[in-house]
């Protein structure tokens, strides 16, 4: 059911200080940018092996990533799983009684299917899933 992890969300206040940093650190352009207008927010995906980091950075106050920060500030947002199919998988948590956020997929960045599963059903950390579009 799952296949590998997908991406690791992090949240940021500058996409551009952190694309300058993986430029000079490590030569490394992002493989994917874009504005994500259902979650308002710019995001800038690295591609490392079979994984990606995935950079966020919000692009209005009412942004779920503007709350984020300014709670808890720059970190860790979430980690995304890649799966076949993410409608069996989201049907599965359900019947196990965990706590979904999203019922149903909705399109994320690079145009894939994609859902969230609450922290507090998976030992604190927000869990995407993720299936490629086909
Ligand atoms: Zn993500």
């Amino acid at each position: 059911m799952l296949k590998k992890i997908d991406h690791i969300g992090v949240a940021v206040q500058s996409l551009e200080q952190v694309k300058g940093l993986f430029a000079a650190v490590f030569g490394l352009e992002p493989e994917f940018e874009e504005t994500v207008e259902e979650q308002k927010v710019r995001a800038a995906g690295f591609r490392i092996g079979e994984s990606k980091i995935e950079f966020l950075e919000p692009t209005s106050p009412e942004s779920p990533i503007a709350k984020f920060l300014e709670k808890r500030g720059e970190g860790l947002h979430h980690v995304a799983l890649s799966v076949d199919d993410i409608v069996a998988v989201l049907g599965k948590m359900k019947a196990q009684g965990l706590r979904l956020i999203d019922e149903a997929p909705r399109t994320g960045a690079e145009g894939k299917k994609i859902a969230f599963v609450h922290p507090k059903s998976v030992s604190g950390i927000l869990l995407e899933l993720s299936q490629e579009n086909s």
